[in-house]
């Protein structure tokens, strides 16, 4: 039976005992409204460590004003159903209190590879991210730590500061899980009509052309990114490329030519809805790529 627990002394207390058993502990940090993006996570931890940890929190640090914070889904319920098919061991659902206490005022910045692409699009959200995940890396002392690739460049992102602060966690990153027409699953997918939801198929077409251009021998940046956006355009207004490049997979600078791995990374405004997707991309022969 999953347990939930919601103070910071409960959960210091289970960790202390699963410690103390030598129990290795998996970490999946969500917002909720949980999909099977998310249980794919959970699965991946059961599967490699002993005690799974799954953290649902709306972090409202990460959220700009005028976002979706207040109506973001919070299906909790089931979100613990989905934890406990699972086999998910705590659910940690702490309140804002309890992670916001009044006065908190240290922020975790990470710099560079935070600063484009979604950082640009929505300032702040990525000092949310990272000061939060840091106090969820202390509370919970997780062996590893499970993140979707959906969100790569919140991977990039995780996986310096871990470095940069010597957090004692292993970054993990699970391929993104699709619905059958292929968009990338997504918690605010929900908010999407089923008008819009044909001008977002656009994004995975997009991505997978780009990759079938790779694989065909493609390698300039320049015709990479048309490609993309070539894929992207539509003729509805409200229907927007926020960025569409080919990056360095761990730095996210630009590639003028594709030489080792790279990533092809786009986001799709439609309507209100801004839709995330990226695939990593190699010219045929490369090694597999590791996180
Ligand atoms: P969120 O609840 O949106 O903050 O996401 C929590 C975790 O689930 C993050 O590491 C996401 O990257 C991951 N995730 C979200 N959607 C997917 C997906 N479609 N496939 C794989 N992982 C995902």
């Amino acid at each position: 039976m999953t347990r939930v627990i919601r103070d910071v002394e409960d959960l210091r207390q289970y960790v202390t005992m699963a410690r103390r058993n030598r129990f290795s502990v998996g970490f999946v940090p969500t917002m909720g409204a949980l999909h099977e993006g998310h249980r794919s996570l959970i699965r991946r931890s059961w599967t490699e460590n002993d005690r799974t940890i799954v953290s649902i929190y709306v972090n409202p640090l990460q959220f700009l004003p005028g976002e979706d914070l207040d109506r973001y889904p919070r299906p909790f319920e089931k979100d613990v159903a989905a934890c406990t098919e699972e086999k998910a061991d705590v659910v940690f659902a702490p309140s804002v209190q309890t992670m916001q206490p009044p006065g908190r005022s240290t922020v975790v910045k990470v710099e560079g590879v935070a600063h484009d692409y979604e950082g640009r699009a929505r300032p702040g959200h990525f000092d949310g991210v990272a000061t939060i995940v840091a106090s969820l890396f202390h509370l919970v002392q997780a062996d590893r730590a499970y993140f979707g690739q959906k969100d790569f460049q919140q991977t990039v992102v995780v996986r310096r500061m871990v470095r940069d602060l010597q957090i004692p966690v292993q970054i993990v990153v699970c391929p993104t899980v699709r619905d059958a027409d292929g968009l990338a699953m997504s918690s605010r997918n929900v908010y999407l009509s089923a008008a819009d939801r044909a001008e977002a198929l656009r994004l995975p077409r997009a991505i997978r052309a780009a990759e079938k251009a790779v694989l065909a021998g493609e390698t300039g940046g320049d015709r990479i990114r048309s490609i993309l956006r070539d894929a992207l355009a539509s003729p509805r207004q409200d229907v927007r490329i926020d960025y569409a490049d080919l990056v360095h997979p761990d730095t996210l600078v630009s590639l003028p030519r594709l030489e080792g791995h790279g990533v092809v990374l786009a986001v799709l405004r439609v309507g209100n809805v801004r839709l995330l997707d990226n695939a990593v991309v190699a010219p045929p022969g490369t090694p597999a790529w590791e996180a």
